[in-house]
């Protein structure tokens, strides 16, 4: 089951990016989140599901060990 980046506890530090081996995180900055900082998103459908995001993520609870939906925030 893909992980799953909360769009608003996300700082944007963005430490998740260089550890991701399949390169499935996107960063946004085009937009902000309810905190007023930038975001990321994960591509659910490239996922692997290795837990390096999470283990690298200084925010607790912005990246969660599952796929949920309606708190990431995909930039149309
Ligand atoms: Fe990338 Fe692994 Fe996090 Fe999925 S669980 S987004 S593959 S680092």
């Amino acid at each position: 089951m893909p992980y799953t980046i909360h769009a608003d506890i996300c700082e944007g530090i963005a430490d998740c990016i260089p550890v991701c081996p399949v390169e499935c995180i996107e960063f946004v900055d085009s937009e902000k989140n309810t905190k007023g900082t930038a975001f990321a998103y994960i591509k659910w459908d490239i996922c692997i599901d290795c837990g390096a995001c999470l283990a690298a993520c200084p925010i607790e609870g912005a990246i969660l060990d599952e796929q949920v939906e309606g708190i990431q925030k995909i930039p149309a």
